[in-house]
């Protein structure tokens, strides 16, 4: 049995992590700097991240990969480095879990984010070449030690069915986990309603589905019913930021404190979510009281 499977025929919610870039910020990471690069250059910080969010007891942890795809490297002259930091970004969570002797419980997925590109024809990002961008970026992450992959803070379905399709040319076999950001009125910025995104996504054959990111736990709630009322059998997931963003003195803050995350957390459970955990502004306490909340 992979260690997917054995995960997820517990019963119960499974406590996904909290957010790497607000926690990366907070120990030095300067704005425009880019948080891929710390695996190599603070991976003993990286690791202190995912360390904690274990030990809040998050049982799937997310690399610190989410701009480790060709694309977002290019724009830092280090396209050339994609398979070095993919992979020092899944070896450092895999030896955390090890060294927390999680191993067998907690799993390590690797985190594929956006291109950061519009695909053809809106944009100059033709749809192979994504395919292969992406699949790029898998075939590091699972060298590295990934158990599953993890694809999100999506907005354009094609993308999401190139980083699927890259994916699987990686690995016929890995488990992915898909999920989308409904920031725009109910849709992806780029348009899509979570039914419809559930539906593509399930037809694909995603091993889980849902959303990240976002307006916070009220707009995630929303999207995780409509998500469970158009594929009622799919494994749903609800990664929802601290909050909505608010800008203050030009930095953005996430106001939602851990009591109230736990209190969404059971709101999103009851509504069918079985992989909970948060994104910007959630931290190791905001998981600790979730994790809480819904496993007792
Ligand atoms: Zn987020």
């Amino acid at each position: 049995m992979t260690a997917w499977q054995n995960l997820i025929n517990q019963p119960g919610a499974i406590i996904a992590d909290g957010a790497m870039g607000t926690m990366l910020q907070q120990a030095g990471l300067k704005a425009g700097e880019l948080p891929t690069l710390w695996n190599v250059e603070h991976a003993d910080r990286v690791r202190a991240v995912h360390g904690a969010y274990l030990a809040a007891g998050a049982r799937i942890l997310l690399t610190n990969t989410f701009s480790g795809n060709r694309f977002c490297l290019a724009k830092h002259g280090l396209a050339a480095r994609v398979d070095e930091l993919n992979i020092a970004g899944a070896r450092i969570l895999r030896a955390e879990i090890e060294a927390q002797k999680k191993q067998g419980e907690a799993l390590v997925a690797g985190d594929i984010g956006p291109s950061g590109e519009l695909l053809s024809p809106l944009g100059r990002l033709l749809f192979t070449e994504a395919v292969t961008g992406f699949a790029e970026q898998a075939r590091a992450l699972i060298e590295g030690g990934a158990d599953i992959i993890w694809i999100e803070t999506m907005a354009d379905l094609e993308e999401v069915r190139a980083a699927v399709e890259g994916t699987r040319k990686a690995s016929a076999a890995i488990p992915i986990i898909a999920t989308l950001t409904f920031d725009t009125h109910g849709r992806t910025m780029m348009g899509v309603k979570p039914e419809t995104a559930a539906a593509a996504l399930n037809e694909w054959g995603v091993a889980a589905l849902g959303g990240n990111c976002g307006n916070g736990p009220d707009e995630m709630l929303t999207v995780i019913e409509k998500m469970h009322n158009a594929v009622r059998d799919a494994i749903l997931v609800a990664k929802s930021n601290a909050g909505a963003p608010e800008l203050v003195n030009g930095a953005t803050v996430y106001r939602a404190a851990p009591g109230t995350m736990a209190e969404a957390a059971r709101q999103l459970r009851a509504a069918g979510a079985r992989i909970i955990g948060g994104c910007c502004g959630t931290m190791p306490a905001h998981i600790a009281a979730m994790a809480k909340a819904v496993l007792s």
